[in-house]
């Protein structure tokens, strides 16, 4: 060691990566040659971007080149570049760390179960350090550009938690990466597999990627990579395969996409977009300060990885290229945020985007059910922030249903209009805690006694989502929980009748009911909702429902106060024996009862769970010596 080397330990979190990696990445060790060549890439892209402002950057190495090199003997494998390179503090910053946020929840959701976290780490994009899945030893060999050759730096690591950096001279500009191979990798150094890797997996890089033409010794060196930008090439030209590969160069992701679009706007504006929908959702995917959007060029030249100014939130899974001719090359992100040019995309990328998902709808439902299955909740949002797509949003979402055994929604909205019954004029749904607590809920006992359908929702944005959905096809959503179930047509004469005497004969009895109960309900109605449970809590339309208000309770906000009815099934047994009590503190302690079953029913809790156990047990223990 130089009198300049500093010895420096990895991040913990690079650590446990380096581990995980290692023994994980097994059946993937093919990738590390992807993630160094599109470093190398991004590299050149970086300095191509620079020098349109420093032109002296690049003087005397114009050609932005990609090298890939081996030596079988010593069983070492190169890759060099001759982009933006590092200086000490870049190298120690970013050969040390993963500066990607939310990268501690990340690794506490690793199990060390080896199949699980390699579909974990393939999410993460495991970049410069899938080096150490193949190789004992790493050096890095780079000066940046702009800098003088004596100011060029080594790192080195043997992954055993520290690496060296020092102080070294090198003529060329750019990076050097090279890999000592383990016995078992010794096959990466080889031509031929090599050829084939960097065809398989960086034939689109925008750059040469040189190899020597006939063997180890040639000076000879040419491209072994098509080396054309692949959303430049026609549409017609382009194998499945290739737009397969390129997902996983952009996106850092072992799965393949569930679709894509790509597409060459003329015109008044002209643009080259090149959209997919993943399959599986990020780790990051409800991070709020997750890197998302497309990677933005300008006529070719890279400007930006996570351009997020193309494409609303709610779309933000997509992953993809945007290659403008009109934006200027200095474009910077505010820029972006201001410019009536990217509105104009960005509306027209919406559209296509959703185009995309419609299709995937269609034709090709099993997948759509992945897609949905990841990405559902995501497009909600959509639903309820984007009142100009919400028509072309609706016919995308998918609900579990009363109708259907599975709990996978599958159920689309135009099925359940098809299934309505004749006189039925609402689109009836419940939310609940999940498909199963729905299922069990007591506001469906009459709705399902009479056949009617009633969507099934559970996800977290359903009641914010459904406070913007007014109707679909003419018809109104209703939510089966609250205010009258408006059965319109549904409901005969007689029925109708039934209630109203059940009202006249009870009258009494929900009095009582209200002089026990209190301030805790609003009203006491006989029900139309019930047959095997004694009584629901019923809130009106306009109040926050219980998943909301434990959003809002989860985020420290005040959850406003509501006060809901109680429905009561005066035909159910317990009914019909609290209305035989005459004692009042008996009748008390039963209507209090009866309250908390339907506040439990209907919320997951009570407000005093101690006291609703201590009556229960009471009740129980006089049925015990009764009997
Ligand atoms: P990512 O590419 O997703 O940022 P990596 O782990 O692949 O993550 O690389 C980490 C960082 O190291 C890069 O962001 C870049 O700053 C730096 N880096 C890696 N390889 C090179 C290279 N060939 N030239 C310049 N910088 C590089
Ligand atoms: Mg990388």
């Amino acid at each position: 060691m130089s009198e300049n080397t500093e010895k420096h330990g990895f991040q913990a979190e690079v650590k446990e990566l380096l581990r995980l990696m290692i023994h994980s990445l097994y059946s993937h060790r093919e990738i590390f040659l992807r993630e160094l060549i599109s470093n190398a890439s991004d590299a050149n892209d970086k300095l191509r971007f620079l020098s349109l402002a420093q032109p002296d950057l690049m003087a005397g190495d114009a050609e932005l080149k990609i090298w890939v090199d081996y030596d079988a003997t010593k069983r070492t494998l190169s890759i060099r570049d001759n982009g933006i390179g590092m200086n000490r503090e870049e190298a120690i910053a970013h050969l040390g760390t993963i500066a990607k946020s939310g990268t501690a929840d990340f690794f506490k959701r690793l199990t060390g179960d080896q199949q699980k976290d390699s579909q974990l780490i393939g999410q993460f994009g495991v970049g410069f350090y899938s080096a150490f899945i193949v190789a004992d030893e790493v050096e890095v060999f780079s000066r940046k550009a702009g800098e003088v050759a004596s100011a060029a730096i080594r790192w080195a690591s043997k992954a055993d938690g520290e690496f060296t950096i020092e102080t070294t001279t090198r003529e060329e500009r750019g990076t050097l990466v090279v890999l000592h191979l383990k016995e078992e990798a010794k096959e990466f150094a080889d031509g031929w597999r090599l050829r084939s890797l960097v065809r398989r997996y960086s034939d689109h890089i925008a750059f040469p990627v040189l190899m020597r033409k006939e063997g180890e010794a040639s000076l000879d060196w040419e491209a072994a990579n098509q080396a054309q930008a692949l959303w430049t090439r026609p549409r017609s030209d382009i194998k499945d395969e290739e737009y397969k590969e390129f997902y996983q160069h952009i996106a850092h992701d072992f799965a393949e996409p569930l679709a894509w679009s790509h597409n060459k706007v003329e015109g008044k504006r002209e643009y080259t977009s090149l959209l997919y929908v993943p399959g599986r959702a990020p780790f990051d995917l409800y991070q709020r300060d997750a890197s998302r959007g497309l990677k933005l060029y300008v006529r070719r030249v890279f400007i930006m990885d996570d351009a997020e100014q193309f494409l609303p939130m709610y779309l933000r899974f997509f992953r993809g290229v945007l290659d403008s001719n009109d934006l200027p090359l200095n474009v910077s992100r505010e820029l972006l945020q201001q410019d009536s040019e990217v509105e104009a995309m960005r509306s027209a990328l919406t559209k296509r985007a959703l185009d995309l998902l419609a299709r995937l709808a269609k034709d090709e439902p099993e997948k759509y059910a992945t897609f949905w299955k990841e990405f559902g909740p995501v497009l909600k949002e959509g639903a309820g922030e984007d009142p100009t797509n919400r028509e072309k949003i609706l016919p995308l979402l998918r609900f579990a249903s009363t109708h259907d055994e599975s709990d996978d929604p599958k159920t689309t909205l135009s099925d359940y209009i098809a299934r309505m019954k004749s006189g039925q004029e609402r689109i009836y749904y419940l939310i609940a805690d999940s498909i199963t607590a729905a299922r069990g809920s007591p506001y469906l006992e009459q709705l399902r006694a009479k056949g009617i359908e009633v969507l099934l929702l559970a996800d977290r944005v359903d009641e914010w989502m459904m406070g913007y959905l007014r109707e679909f096809e003419g018809k109104r959503f209703k939510d089966v929980s609250r205010g009258d179930l408006e059965l319109g047509g549904l409901e005969d004469d007689a029925s109708k009748a039934a209630i109203d005497e059940a009202v006249k004969e009870n009258k009494k009895l929900l009095k009582r009911i209200k002089d026990a109960l209190g301030d805790r309900v609003s009203e006491v109605k006989v029900s139309s909702r019930l047959a095997d449970t004694p009584a629901c809590l019923v809130l009106s339309e306009g109040d926050v429902g219980s998943q909301m208000r434990r959003i809002l309770a989860a985020s420290g906000q005040a959850v406003p106060e509501t006060k809901p009815s109680i429905e009561i099934n005066v035909a159910h047994p317990l009914i019909r024996r609290l209305d035989a009590t005459r004692a009042e503190d008996e009748f008390g302690e039963l209507a209090l009862l009866v309250h908390d079953q339907a506040k439990l029913a209907e919320s997951g809790s009570v407000a005093n769970p101690g006291e609703f156990v201590r009556r229960l047990n009471k009740l129980l223990g006089q049925l015990m010596t009764a009997s």
